[in-house]
């Protein structure tokens, strides 16, 4: 008998570079995150972290290296790009939601339009989502009615009503007002422990600590440091990590 082949991980890229005009945002960049893995992105500002997630669904195209979700490298446009985006689920700081769409179908619109599930049948995962986002009573307010919190775990539920195989979280609480904060990173925490693979760009460190598998340090384009959360935050390796872990801790 012939062993099994191993999982692909669930995002591989391989030398992946991003210019925009003369900028080169993503320098190189190697990186694979297997199933139900946690990885966290930090970073100082501009150091490329947003642009990583954008890459990794193709809404910013690379210049050079090829990107995988599962195996499937990403092709640059058409039918298959739809279906392999729909995979990767992103949550901005930005909640995004539709204004003049209830909680609810802002819950079941990516389902019914894209993979044209029966609205009834949206609705009813909708609901069971928006319970597990702990909104449930929420689900016939419109956005703005909703405080940011709430705003951005129906974000989530949103992401979440298209089954993706990983969840890309770009600063998702940097707009939330202090006391907001926890019960987004809770919902984030128990998507981690449910085995979800996901990749986080925060500045909550206690997040990082807890529920972060692995830490990827960014800076100037490039991954500078990838290690476990302890080994990181106990015994950064370069003065880049050390520097800005001197600044925000
Ligand atoms: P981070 O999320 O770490 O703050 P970004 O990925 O947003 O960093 O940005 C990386 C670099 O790319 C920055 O210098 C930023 O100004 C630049 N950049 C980002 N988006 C664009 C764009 N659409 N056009 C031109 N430059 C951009
Ligand atoms: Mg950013």
């Amino acid at each position: 008998m012939t062993a099994p082949t191993p999982a692909p991980p669930m995002i591989r890229m391989a030398g992946v570079d991003k210019f925009f005009g003369p900028l080169h945002v993503l320098k190189n960049v190697e990186l694979e995150v297997p199933k139900g893995q946690v990885v966290v992105v930090l970073g100082p500002s501009g150091s490329g972290k947003s642009t990583l997630c954008r890459t990794i669904n193709r809404l910013e195209p690379i210049n050079s290296g090829t990107i995988e979700v599962d195996g499937q490298p990403l092709p640059a446009e058409g039918k298959d790009l739809a279906r392999l985006r729909a995979d990767v689920g992103m949550v901005f700081q930005s909640f995004n939601l539709f204004a003049h769409k209830s909680i609810v179908e802002n819950v079941m619109l990516a389902p019914v339009k894209v993979r044209k599930t029966p609205a009834a049948e949206a609705r009813k995962t909708a609901m069971e989502l928006l319970e597990r986002v702990g909104i449930a009573t929420q689900a016939d307010k419109f956005p703005a009615q909703l405080s940011g919190g709430q705003q951005q775990r129906a974000a989530i539920a949103r992401a979440l009503a298209m089954k993706p195989k990983v969840m890309l979280f770009d600063e998702p609480t940097s707009a939330l007002d202090p006391e907001m904060v926890q019960e987004v990173l809770d919902v984030m925490t128990t998507l981690a422990k449910e085995g979800m693979t996901m990749l986080v760009v925060t500045h909550e460190m206690g997040f990082a600590r807890k529920a972060a598998d692995r830490v990827i340090f960014m800076a100037d384009g490039e991954v500078v440091e990838d290690s476990a959360p302890e080994e990181f935050f106990s015994a950064p390796k370069s003065n880049r990590a050390k520097d800005f872990l001197g600044k925000i801790l």
